[in-house]
């Protein structure tokens, strides 16, 4: 242990340059640690590696009681106080997976101030004994770490952290800081009200990751992009990210067929098995973890070079979350998501299926915010950023929209011949079907309805699948066709594909983007 009576500081800077050697604060250090020196509630929302742990560690050597670190990861606690005791800070940690012996301990040097810097679980905090014991050794300062916990607008919703709206009745003079990577406006607003915070100084960094380049891709055989993806990051670390367990599994068979160094990682597997994932991934031992949203936090390696995005995330917030995984070491990394407009009124269905209403209103207009992003046909980056209300003028320059700007093309031809077709299947059949019946497949379904004698098989024959799906969502979504979901999605022609049928009206579509990859070309930064 070291002793903390030794050393005193002067002040914040002093601390900065002795105790971590740093010469310069970052952006919103310097006033978020005076702030909570002169006893005011903070908020900081700095993105992943922007910073945080310096805003209340500064602070802890500057008050003369404690800091007390709250953080629900067990593993980053243990971390984070080695380092600090190696810098001679005096700093340690209770959690539940200590000896109770180890725990008396740390509560002993706590009463004899030779703790500076204290790191608890959520529960253990709660804990009416343990509460007893710091009121009566004096805190200086509560840091609330990885605070959107508390949202359940979150994504990583925790029920301990909900109950944390008692430290500041019960520690009414004592500042609070919470500390986040989140900065969804939604979950702004819980974290402050949930943890009463009174008119709290609120720093807000750049949420910007240049490094990291964005590509959103229309889905058609989402195994066949992933592979070609693949091929284009030889040996590189990654993660891909999958909607359901049955998915990760599948494609983790998938993946070690082809030869990769890949495996699985799901809720459905115990501890012992997703601990050995991760151990192994982060010694580079497996090259890909394919996984559910439940592969996150906690996740400390800095060269993910690639997070694919398999199925379509349900808000913006955990798709900035999982995709700023990658590239934490600052060197270029690849952001892939596949998106199939189809699954849109299903997750939407999924979503609403819910009794709580409010909750239903909030999450589909998240839910929302993430389609408009997967359809933009402006720069991936400001639309992201635009979320997290830091607006920026300038396209990146390193998105798929910039890189490779959509165009759009006369597709009045092709609209009639997916319509009239549509209308000659007698409006009874899926996307698939007209596809096949569009490119003259003579596969059984397509004989047994006799659809191999209509005047539009094989009309559409010189494009590939690629290019019929895109147009034809396209009509969907400009409201030319319906999806009738009740009947295993059959199309069905609305009143405005008339005039395109009579030749009307002519009508621009955008370009089905296939072949080229914004992937393949050289990294920007
Ligand atoms: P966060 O908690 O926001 O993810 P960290 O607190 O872990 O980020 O900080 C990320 C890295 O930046 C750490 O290695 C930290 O030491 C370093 N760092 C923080 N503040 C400064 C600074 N003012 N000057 C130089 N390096 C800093
Ligand atoms: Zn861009």
């Amino acid at each position: 242990t070291v002793d903390s009576s030794a050393v005193t500081y002067g002040s914040a800077q002093q601390v900065l340059k002795q105790v971590f050697g740093y010469d310069a604060f970052r952006d919103g250090q310097e006033a978020v640690i005076s702030a909570s020196l002169s006893g005011q509630d903070t908020m900081v929302l700095l993105p992943t590696g922007g910073g945080k742990s310096l805003c209340y560690q500064i602070p802890s050597l500057l008050l003369d009681k404690v800091t007390i670190v709250v953080t629900p990861l067990l593993s980053l606690m243990k971390d984070q106080v080695d380092q600090l005791l190696e810098l001679g800070i005096p700093a340690g940690f209770v959690n539940s997976q200590q000896t109770r012996e180890q725990q008396m301990q740390v509560m002993n040097q706590l009463q004899h101030n030779e703790i500076k810097i204290l790191y608890v679980s959520p529960e253990r905090l709660l804990q009416y004994q343990f509460m007893e014991h710091i009121r009566f050794c004096g805190v200086g300062l509560f840091a609330i770490d990885e605070a959107h916990c508390l949202s359940h607008w979150g994504h990583d919703f925790r029920q301990d952290y909900l109950r944390l709206n008692c430290i500041k009745p019960q520690f009414p003079d004592v500042p609070i800081m919470a500390l986040t990577a989140t900065a969804d406006r939604a979950t702004r607003y819980d974290i402050a009200a949930q943890l009463q915070l009174q008119s709290p100084f609120v720093h807000t960094g750049s949420f910007d990751r240049p490094n990291l380049r964005y590509t959103i891709e229309e889905k058609f055989k989402p195994l066949s992009q992933l592979m070609m993806f693949l091929k284009s990051q030889t040996d590189q670390s990654g993660i891909v990210y999958c909607s359901s367990r049955a998915r990760v599994d599948d494609i983790t068979d998938k993946l070690a067929n082809k030869g990769y160094r890949v495996a699985a990682y799901h809720a459905g597997y115990d501890t012992a098995h997703r601990n050995h994932v991760q151990e192994q991934f982060q010694r580079d031992n497996i090259q890909i973890v394919v996984a559910t949203v439940a592969f996150g936090m906690g996740i400390n390696k800095p060269n993910i070079r690639f997070v694919v995005h398999y199925d379509l995330p349900k808000t913006i917030e955990s798709y900035y979350q999982e995709t700023g995984r990658a590239g934490r070491d600052g060197l270029p990394a690849e952001c892939l998501l596949f998106f199939d407009s189809g699954d849109v009124p299903r997750v939407k269905r999924l979503i609403a299926d819910n009794p709580n209403e409010d909750r239903v209103k909030v999450e589909t207009q998240r839910f929302n915010a993430m389609v408009a992003l997967a359809d933009a046909q402006t720069c991936r980056r400001q639309v992201l950023l635009n979320y997290f209300n830091e607006y920026s003028e300038e396209a990146c320059g390193n998105c798929d929209i910039c890189l490779d700007p959509p165009k759009s093309f006369d597709a009045t031809v092709a609209a009639q011949q997916a319509l009239s077709c549509i209308y000659r299947c007698e409006q009874r059949v899926g996307i698939g079907h007209i596809i096949d019946v569009l490119r003259g497949s003579h596969n059984s379904r397509v004989k047994d309805l006799g659809h191999d004698q209509l005047s539009t098989f094989a009309i559409g024959k010189s494009q590939s699948h690629e290019f019929w799906m895109s147009i034809i969502r396209q009509l969907i979504h400009r409201g030319f066709v319906e999806q009738d979901i009740s009947r295993n999605s059959q199309l069905l022609l609305t009143d405005k594909a008339r005039p395109i049928l009579k030749g009307e009206i002519a009508l621009m579509l955008a370009e089905p983007r296939i072949g080229r990859k914004v992937y393949d070309d050289k990294p920007l930064v």
